[in-house]
Order: C-alpha cells, then sequence, then structure tokens
C-alpha cells in the first residue's frame, strides 16, 4: 500500500479487494530503522476495517517490541520484523507468536544468510529486502536472486516449506525469475498502483499460475 493514493485510500483498497490479489502489504517505517516516516497505528486501523483479506505488517521499525501489542489490536494478521532492529530477535518473534498471529522474519540485503539459520524453524516467513528498505519505487537488487535461491535451499534442507517473501522492485518482467529462485511470496507495490490496479494484479497472478500449473 506505501504507492497507493492516500487522499483515496479506500477507493485503492476497494479495488485490491476486488483483485486478485491474496494480502495486503503495509510497511511501517519509523524515520529511525529508515530514513523515511511512512503511517502508522490509526491508519492501519482504518485499513483494517476496509480490508477484505489478511494484513501483512511488515514492521521497519526500532526495537519493535514495543508495538506489538498495539499492532495486533489495530488488525495484523502477520507481522515481520527486521532481525537488524531487534534486540532479542527470538523473544520478538515468540511474542507475536503468542499474539496468534503469524510470524516472519527479515533481513536488509546487505545482513547475510547466516542470522537466519537458529530462526528458520520459528518463523512462517521469511522476507528478504531486494531493495534497501524505506522508499518505494526502486529498482530490484540483482544479487537477490542467488539470495534467494541459497535461503530455498537451506529451507528445503531442513525439510521446511516455510514462505519466502521477497519486496522491492519486483515487477512483471523479473517476477519469473524470483519465482524460479523460490520466492512464493510476492509484495508489489509501484508495479500494481498504477493505471489499472485490477489488470496489474491479474497480469501478475497469470504468471503465478503458470508456474504452480
Ligand atoms: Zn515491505
Amino acid at each position: 500500500l506505501l504507492s497507493a493514493d492516500f487522499l483515496h485510500l479506500s477507493k485503492d483498497i476497494e479495488m485490491v479487494n476486488q483483485s486478485e490479489a491474496d494480502w495486503f502489504h503495509l510497511d511501517i517505517m519509523d524515520g529511525v530503522f529508515v530514513p523515511n516516516i511512512s503511517y502508522g497505528l490509526p491508519v492501519v486501523a482504518q485499513i483494517k476495517k476496509a480490508a477484505q483479506k489478511p494484513l501483512d505488517v511488515h514492521l521497519m521499525i526500532e526495537d519493535p517490541d514495543r508495538y506489538i501489542d498495539e499492532f495486533v489490536k489495530s488488525g495484523a494478521d502477520i507481522i515481520t520484523v527486521h532481525y537488524e532492529a531487534c534486540k532479542d530477535v527470538e523473544k520478538t518473534i515468540q511474542m507475536i507468536r503468542e499474539k496468534g498471529v503469524k510470524v516472519g522474519v527479515t533481513i536488509k540485503p546487505k545482513t547475510p544468510l547466516s542470522v537466519l539459520e537458529p530462526l528458520l524453524d520459528k518463523v512462517d516467513m521469511i522476507l528478504l529486502m531486494t531493495v534497501e528498505p524505506g522508499f518505494g519505487g526502486q529498482a530490484y537488487i540483482p544479487e537477490s536472486t542467488d539470495k534467494i535461491r541459497a535461503l530455498r535451499k537451506m529451507l528445503n534442507d531442513r525439510g521446511l516449506t516455510t514462505d519466502i517473501e521477497v519486496d522491492g522492485g519486483i515487477k512483471k518482467d523479473n517476477l519469473e525469475m524470483v519465482l524460479d529462485a523460490g520466492a512464493n511470496v510476492i509484495v508489489a507495490g509501484s508495479a500494481i498502483f498504477k493505471d489499472d490496479i485490477e489488470k496489474n494484479t491479474r497480469d501478475f497472478m497469470e504468471i503465478l499460475k503458470k508456474r504452480q500449473a
């Protein structure tokens, strides 16, 4: 939703409701962990009222423990935290799980996959940032593809079918590449929220379904 029209948010939410997209992805930025500020709890609570699909909340905030409870109350269905932003990431993961919502962990492009090793069996989803977090509309970092592939292998080696979500710069022309590498949850912002949201989403889903067939 970072690329949605904030003056007419309900219109864009309704278009996503009507589209084939599965989730709403909400990027929460605090101006500390990332240089930008996006939107906060009251906006999430309003989105929840209009959204007919799960809210996938990506917390780009320092020490997220402070806000887990409030994001759950505001309607988050999935909460993903940054490894780099947590004081004790295992404790944070446990805290989210105890609230009864799904939990994800994410790393910035320059953080090595090895830090995720002890967490692989403790989360529902791993989000790989494919741009530097903080701004919409950036270009996909090409090195991300090897990272997706390596993460899928780490999961396969452990018999895990954990979701791999990718976030940043995914467009129709690199979608197949990230799917081939092993990603199965695709975040799209600027590629969706321009011109015809329903058509853009349909085009994305066609490529996804072709892969699964
Ligand atoms: Zn995100």
